[in-house]
């Protein structure tokens, strides 16, 4: 620790007594936990009513959680300034704070973790994060999401010794990374992991270079990214090779498909864990043996919704979801629109574990297959794709359309873009850039006037898509039934 450079908040205390309890309500969630769900939201309210201006103000009359109005993103860093329950917390200076990137996970106001989201979602969201939440996020990591499952050893709450790669958005306080650096500074170098931060927007063979030159043990990262570097592994690309021999491989951030869950477990042989995280709640629900989600329950409320933010019956798909943080009562999050599709499900899964079961339909987007220019494959993740648009055009609302030999990419705008025309152009400016410092060549980029394309049971819009393969066409046969 130096003056410049305070060290993370960690609170013995706070993190015994949120082992314990995270303990106790996993012998039993239904009475346990649900005790202690029942306390803290009544704390939450009550520390919120007592310490928030904004919330005092819209809801004088509060008694339980549902006299909560749904509230957005975009209204809370409005009223950031009379936001926190702590009136030191102020948008300037947090602002300031994560502008630096030297000072990830450094104590903010002796007492804080800040971090923001990214901009996928539009304006990103400044979080801060009390030592109460953090002991919340450790316990749960420790004991469910990183516990011992059938069959598996658990490598313990910090990972000691073991040797981290950790391939994700990097380059700002985003909730992943501030969360790896605090863990290196927090524990005590003979027991901390080794800790190597790869960028995810990197290209895949270099990611792979510096990952067969690290040799690591434990591999966190995005589904997508973990799946092409499985499939590296089992299938060089070109100079990109990978012999990797890892213990676990834990992900997140996007959805998990039942295809990429083999392939990476075929490549890497060893267990992989996987869960359901936002820079909101850090691990909202984590994948049973089973493969099944389970929510945390007993630290957070999570109310799937209609396009009225009505409460849905119980086995319906959401339009958006509310999430209520029960941990955090410095920047209070009650019935905050998370904006992910969820399904509660009523089953008990065979896993035996009775925390309830959630389906959530995250980010499902394509990994495309391009060429450089001595025609070998280069394979493209759509979070890197997608970031460089983001970041690279200041656009947002955009599809990438791929032809499926990999050799067109056209892209779309949505109607709440003005100006189509300005926003291609500088979109395919951040695109050509990217497309290049990735080896890809021959892939033309064209702008369609038409709408994007959403998916047809949900209506949902995902940024990258392969387009399948026309089918080929056949000659009709010569004589035979007359065809229509
Ligand atoms: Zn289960």
């Amino acid at each position: 620790m130096t003056a410049q450079h305070p060290s993370p908040p960690f609170d013995t205390w706070l993190w015994m007594q949120a082992w314990s309890e995270t303990w106790c309500a996993g012998l039993d969630p239904a009475g346990a936990g649900q005790r202690l769900h029942g306390q803290r939201l009544s704390r939450l309210i009550d520390a919120t009513l007592r310490g928030s201006p904004f919330y005092r103000r819209r809801h004088p009359d509060a008694r339980e959680l549902a006299d909560f109005r749904p509230v957005s993103k975009a209204e809370l860093m409005a009223h950031f300034d009379d936001w926190a329950t702590d009136r030191r917390i102020n948008r300037a200076a947090a602002q300031a704070f994560v502008a630096d990137p030297q000072c990830i996970a450094d104590a903010w106001l002796g007492d804080y973790l800040l971090w923001t989201s990214s901009g996928t979602s539009g304006e990103p969201g400044v979080f801060v994060q009390d030592a109460r939440s953090l002991a919340a996020y450790d316990a749960i990591d420790a004991l469910r999401l990183r516990g011992a499952g059938p069959g598996q050893a658990s490598l313990g709450s910090w990972g000691a010794r073991q040797r981290f790669a950790f391939v994700g958005a990097t380059g700002g306080h985003f909730a992943g990374l501030v969360s790896m650096e605090r863990l290196r500074r927090l524990v005590p170098a003979a027991l901390a992991p080794e800790i190597r931060v790869l960028s995810v927007l990197e290209p895949l063979r270099d990611v792979a270079q510096a990952l067969q030159a690290l040799q690591p043990s434990v591999l966190i990262t995005y589904p997508s990214c973990a799946a092409a570097l499985a499939q590296l592994q089992q299938r060089p690309e070109g100079s990109a090779q990978l012999r990797l021999t890892l213990k676990e491989v834990w992900m997140g951030g996007e959805q998990l498909s039942a295809e990429q869950r083999e392939q990476i477990q075929a490549a890497f042989g060893c267990p992989v864990r996987n869960n359901y995280g936002a820079s909101e709640f850090f691990t909202i629900a984590w994948e049973c043996a089973h493969g099944e989600l389970h929510l945390n329950d007993d630290w957070l409320v999570l109310e799937p919704v209609d396009e009225q933010l009505q409460p849905l019956p119980m086995g319906e798909m959401s339009h958006s979801t509310l999430l209520t943080n029960l941990a955090n009562l410095t920047q209070p999050l009650l019935r905050y629109q998370l904006g992910d599709r969820v399904r509660r499900v009523a089953e008990r899964c065979s896993c035996g574990s009775a925390f309830p079961l959630i389906e959530v339909q995250g980010r499902a987007d394509d990994t495309l297959r391009l060429r450089d220019a001595q025609h070998r494959p280069v394979t493209i993740l759509p979070l890197a794709l997608e970031t460089a648009i983001e970041e690279g055009a200041h656009v947002t609302q955009f599809q990438a359309l791929c032809g499926s030999n990999g050799d067109s990419i056209e892209l779309r705008f949505e109607a709440s873009v003005g100006d189509a025309r300005a926003a291609f152009t500088q979109s395919r400016r951040a695109l050509a850039a990217f497309l290049a410092h990735h080896g890809v060549s021959g892939t033309r980029i064209s702008m369609s006037a038409a709408e994007p394309l959403r998916q047809r049971a949900s209506g949902k819009l995902r940024r990258v898509v392969v387009l399948p393969a026309a089918p080929v066409r056949r000659k009709p046969p010569a004589r035979g039934p007359a065809r229509r």
